[in-house]
C-alpha cells in the first residue's frame, strides 16, 4: 500500500495520521470517526496557489466546498489564499461564519432558490454563476431591490464527454447543468444579462465532471470557452474577463487508479493554454479560475471503524462488518467507489486473505467492496479506510437513524474535533408530535 506523506505505521504496529495514533483517536473520540489532516490539506492548497501565482498571476484557486464544508476547513483554505465555491445557502452561511472574504466566494447551483440568490447578493459574493435563463430576471430583480451590482458568469455546457462515472459527468450535451453553445442558449443568456442594469457580465464557467485524469478535455474546454468569450463580448459589447475551468481533478483511491493529478502541471498547462487562446482570439484581459474540490481534501482524510462482526460464507467469501455504513460513506453505493483499507491496530501485519467490508445499513448495496486484503481480522479491530476526505462527511445522512460521526483534525501530533459527534438527542431535536397523534384523538 502506498501511504501518503505524514501517514505511517509506528513501532507499536499502529497506523498514524498527522502524527497521531489512530487507535488512540478511535478510543478517545469513538468510531465511526472521520479524521482530516491539516498539513495535508494545506500542502495541496499551497501547491495549487503557488502554481497559480507562478503561471497565471492574478488568477484564483477556488475550493469547491461541497467536497467538505465545515467552519474549520473553510478557514484553513481561506488562510491558504484560496477562494471558496458554494452551492447552497448552507455552504454560503458556513463561509460567512468562517470569515471568508466574500469577494472570494462564488455561488453556483443549477437550482438556486431566490432566497439563496438574495443571501449571496446581500453579502456581496464575488460572482454568481448563472446556470439557466430563468435565473437572469430573478437575479436582476433581487439586485435592483437591494441596490447592488452583481458580477455574473455564465455556466457553459461545452458538450465535452469525459471518461468517468456516468453520475459525475456534467458537461455532455444532455446535462442538467449549464447552457449550450451550439444551440445558442449561452449567447442568449449573455445578451439577456448584458441588458440587466444591475448585472455585470464578467465571464464564463464550466465544470466537466469529476475524477478526470486526462488533460485533453480541459484543453478543449479552454478552446471552446474562449471562443465563446470572444463571440459574446463582440455581440454584447461587454468585455468578459473571467475564465473558470471548474474542478474534477482525479485522485488515486486505489492502486488500480492512475496517480493523483499534479497541481503544478494542471495549472501550468491551463494557464499556458488560456494565454495562447486569448492571444489568438483577441481577448485582452483574462483571469483564470480553477475550482478543485476532491483533490484538496480526499487524501487528507481517513475514516476509522470498529469491526463488529465477521461472517464467513464457506466457499464464497467472508464479510467484515463495521460500525459505519452508506450513511457515512454513500460513494460505493452511488458510484461503485473503492478504497485502500488496513487494520489500524495491526498495521504492520502481512495481509493474508481477501475480505468484503460490509456496512451496517439495511441495504444489500451497503458494501464498501469485496477485495480488501487483511491479516485475519477480529471483532474489536480498528479498520482505517483511506482517502475519505472528500464527499464523505459532506454526503453523510441519518439513514437508519444513525448519528453523523465526529470529525477530528490532526496536525503534527495534535488532534482536535472540528465537528462533534451527534447524539440520539440530536437526532430527535426537530421531531414534533402533533396534538392529535399525542392524544390519540383520530
Ligand atoms: N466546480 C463545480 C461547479 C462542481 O460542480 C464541482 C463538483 O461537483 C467542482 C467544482 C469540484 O469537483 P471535484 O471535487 O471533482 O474537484
Amino acid at each position: 500500500m502506498n501511504l501518503k506523506e505524514g501517514f505511517f505505521v509506528g513501532s507499536n504496529n499502529h497506523f498514524y495520521i498527522g502524527g497521531c495514533d489512530t487507535v488512540d483517536l478511535a478510543e478517545r473520540y469513538g468510531t465511526p470517526l472521520y479524521v482530516m489532516d491539516d498539513a495535508s490539506i494545506r500542502n495541496m492548497c499551497r501547491a495549487f496557489v503557488g502554481a497559480m501565482e507562478t503561471y497565471a498571476p492574478g488568477g484564483m484557486v477556488s475550493y469547491a466546498s461541497k467536497a467538505f464544508s465545515s467552519t474549520a476547513i473553510a478557514k484553513i483554505v481561506s488562510q491558504e489564499k484560496m477562494g471558496l465555491d458554494v452551492v447552497s445557502g448552507g455552504e454560503l452561511y458556513t463561509a460567512i461564519k468562517a470569515g471568508v472574504p466574500m469577494e472570494n466566494v462564488t455561488l453556483h447551483g443549477s437550482a438556486k432558490t431566490p432566497y439563496e440568490m438574495e443571501m449571496a447578493v446581500d453579502y456581496g459574493v464575488g460572482r454568481i454563476v448563472i446556470d439557466n435563463q430563468s435565473e437572469v430576471p430573478i437575479l436582476q430583480q433581487i439586485a435592483k431591490r437591494l441596490e447592488k451590482e452583481v458580477r455574473v458568469c455564465i455556466r457553459i455546457n461545452p458538450g465535452i464527454e469525459v471518461s468517468t462515472h456516468q453520475y459525475v459527468k456534467t458537461a455532455a450535451v444532455d446535462s442538467k447543468f449549464g447552457l449550450g453553445i451550439d444551440d445558442g442558449e449561452a449567447l442568449q443568456a449573455a445578451k439577456n444579462i448584458s441588458r440587466c442594469p444591475n448585472l455585470c457580465l464578467s465571464g464564463v464557467h464550466t465544470h466537466l465532471g469529476s475524477q478526470i485524469f486526462e488533460v485533453n478535455p480541459y484543453v478543449r474546454a479552454v478552446d471552446r470557452l474562449t471562443d465563446f468569450m470572444a463571440l459574446a463580448s463582440a455581440v454584447t459589447g461587454v468585455e468578459m474577463t473571467e475564465l473558470i475551468v471548474g474542478g474534477g481533478f482525479g485522485v488515486q483511491y486505489t492502486i488500480a487508479d492512475p496517480p493523483t493529478m499534479n497541481p503544478k502541471e494542471i495549472v501550468k498547462l491551463l494557464a499556458n493554454e488560456a494565454a495562447r487562446q486569448a492571444a489568438r482570439k483577441g481577448i485582452r484581459k483574462l483571469r483564470l479560475i480553477l475550482e478543485p474540490g476532491r483533490i484538496i481534501v480526499a487524501e487528507a482524510g481517513i475514516t476509522l471503524y470498529t469491526i463488529t462482526g465477521i461472517k464467513a460464507i464457506p466457499g464464497i467469501r467472508t464479510y467484515v462488518n463495521v460500525d459505519g455504513s452508506m450513511a457515512d460513506n454513500p460513494r460505493p453505493a452511488l458510484y461503485g467507489s473503492r478504497y485502500e483499507a488496513l487494520l489500524a491496530n495491526r498495521a504492520s501485519e502481512t495481509p493474508k486473505n481477501t475480505y468484503a467490508i460490509a456496512g451496517r445499513a439495511c441495504e444489500m448495496g451497503d458494501v464498501f467492496g469485496f477485495e480488501y486484503q487483511f491479516p485475519h481480522p477480529e471483532v474489536g479491530d480498528i479498520l482505517a479506510m483511506l482517502s475519505t476526505g472528500a464527499y464523505h462527511y459532506s454526503m453523510a445522512s441519518h439513514y437508519n437513524r444513525l448519528p453523523i460521526p465526529a470529525v477530528v483534525l490532526t496536525r503534527y501530533g495534535k488532534a482536535e474535533p472540528i465537528v462533534i459527534r451527534e447524539t440520539y438527542q440530536d437526532l430527535l431535536r426537530y421531531d414534533r408530535v402533533p396534538d392529535w397523534v399525542h392524544s390519540k384523538t383520530v
